[in-house]
């Protein structure tokens, strides 16, 4: 194990030149950090994914691309010096302006990533800058010569073995000698084309990299300082977490607290690196540590809120007491590469859940084609604007009175889907969205206060 500490900062964060200052000083503080991974700056990507759907008035397109020049242009402004990097930002924006115009004519999955991948190249070169005008021996590093990634555009999925050996070739011994500063959310597949790990997606990448060079630590400085009971917008009483067990942080990231990316804690668990999750506004407030084995492991852990859900219901009346229906059902599924989330069964329906995380942030479509092949089966039904809630904690099924307590908070709500039991470590049920944060609302008073 090497004794590099990585630590990654998300887009509020590196959100303007103050921001960024304060995001340095934490790396000084900690002589061991020698790998930064840098999101955009705040509402940057939000910017690239809407020219990457195209905006087809030109007016609107162009605002745009002014808002993200401004955005860059004031953090410039307040560098000492910034005649090496400004031309390279100014690069990246006439690249993002042209890409939009090719966005106006096809979206696609190839050239949403070319573009999205510009927020994270630009906050680089200018966070690389400002260290190196703090005194620090800082190199600014493309990580797509390290993350290597399969071609799915928007989600794609990183492999792990030339990822480990090209760190060792390209990123270990720049890390040795220099501090690294890198971007988070964006790789590169076998032909060199940019990609990108999904939405959020640069805490999975600063895992990922830690991974790869052995990090002795993962730290993830964000907006808050730990990871909550539940999101602190939703209730303002939720509370930090001072230590969590792998499995209860991986669950919560799951169901959609958005502190993590759904996959950030797979590569810290398989090379058991501690996580340390703090807030780079008050690093002074400390944060919470997710660890291998933790001390507590209280019944009601905290409450995760995932928007965006798509529910597909299949009915079948010929399927009472039938055999093969299900089968039939998943081999459709399969075959179309349509990931399945959550699931119930009746004995004349079933009812799904589609997986959804890719870096267009919509809710999940069944394809028509699929749609179709599934209706010489069965009644398809789909239904969206629905969203997901997930008690996590731990034995909530073996625990009497458990389910009680939830449900009784949960009375006038109307629960389209419920899973229980399958894991020992969450409940989950699906409702409108127009009342989730309402009903999460609830259940963090009855339930943490
Ligand atoms: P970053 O840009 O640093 O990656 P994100 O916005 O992606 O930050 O994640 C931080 C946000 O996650 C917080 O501001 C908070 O609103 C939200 N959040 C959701 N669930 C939780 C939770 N359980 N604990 C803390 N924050 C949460
Ligand atoms: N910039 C990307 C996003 O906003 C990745 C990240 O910040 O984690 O989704
Ligand atoms: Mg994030």
């Amino acid at each position: 194990m090497s004794a590099f500490n990585v630590a990654k900062f998300g887009g509020t964060s590196v959100a303007n030149f103050e921001a960024m200052s304060r995001c340095a000083e934490i790396i000084e503080n900690n002589p061991e950090t020698r790998l930064v991974v840098s999101s955009a700056c705040s509402g940057v990507t939000n910017i690239l994914v809407s020219l990457a759907n195209g905006v087809k008035n030109d007016n609107e397109r162009l605002e745009l691309i002014e808002k993200l020049r401004a955005i860059h242009v004031a953090i410039l402004s307040q560098l000492n010096d910034a005649t090496s990097i400004e031309p390279r930002i100014n690069a990246l924006i006439e690249k993002v302006a042209t890409l939009s115009e090719v966005a106006c004519i096809d979206v696609t999955a190839k050239l949403t990533d070319h573009l999205v991948a510009c927020g994270e190249r630009m906050s680089t070169h200018i966070f690389a800058q400002l260290m190196r005008e703090r005194g620090i021996d800082a190199v600014r590093f493309d990580i797509r010569q390290v993350l290597r990634t399969d071609s799915t555009y928007g989600k794609a999925e990183p492999n792990l073995e030339q990822t480990r050996t090209l760190a060792e070739q390209n990123l270990i011994p720049l890390c040795k000698k220099h501090v690294v500063i890198t971007q988070g959310f964006i790789g590169a597949d076998i032909d060199g084309e940019t990609t990108t790990l999904g939405r959020g997606g640069s805490d999975y990448s600063a895992a990922l990299i830690a991974e790869a060079v052995e990090a002795s630590g993962l730290e993830i400085w964000t907006d808050v300082p730990g990871i909550y009971t539940t999101d602190p917008r939703i209730a303002p009483n939720a509370r930090p977490i001072p230590e969590i067990s792998f499995s209860e942080a991986s669950e919560m990231a799951n169901f959609g607290a958005k502190i993590l990316h759904p996959s950030t804690l797979l590569p810290a668990l398989r090379h058991q690196i501690p996580v340390f999750v703090g807030s780079s506004k008050a690093p002074q407030e400390g944060g919470t540590w997710v660890r291998q084995t933790v001390e507590s492991a209280p019944l009601f852990r905290a409450l995760a809120l995932r928007n965006n859900q798509t529910m597909v219901t299949l009915r079948n009346p010929k399927m009472f007491q039938a055999y093969g229906f299900l089968a039939d059902v998943f081999t459709i599924l399969a075959k179309h590469k349509i990931s399945v989330d959550l699931i119930t069964t009746s004995e004349v329906s079933v009812s799904l859940t589609l997986d959804q995380t890719d870096t267009s942030g919509k809710a999940p479509e069944l394809p028509l084609d699929v749609k179709k092949e599934l209706e010489e089966l069965c009644i398809v039904e789909v239904k969206q604007d629905l969203s997901l809630i997930a008690l996590i904690g731990n034995k909530m099924s073996e625990k009497k009175g458990s389910a009680k307590a939830v449900f009784g908070t949960l009375e006038e709500f109307n629960l389209r889907m419920i899973c229980y039991g399958a894991s020992p470590h969450n409940l989950c049920f699906l409702l409108d969205s127009d009342v989730a944060k309402e009903a999460v609302k609830r259940l963090h008073i009855d339930l943490f206060e």
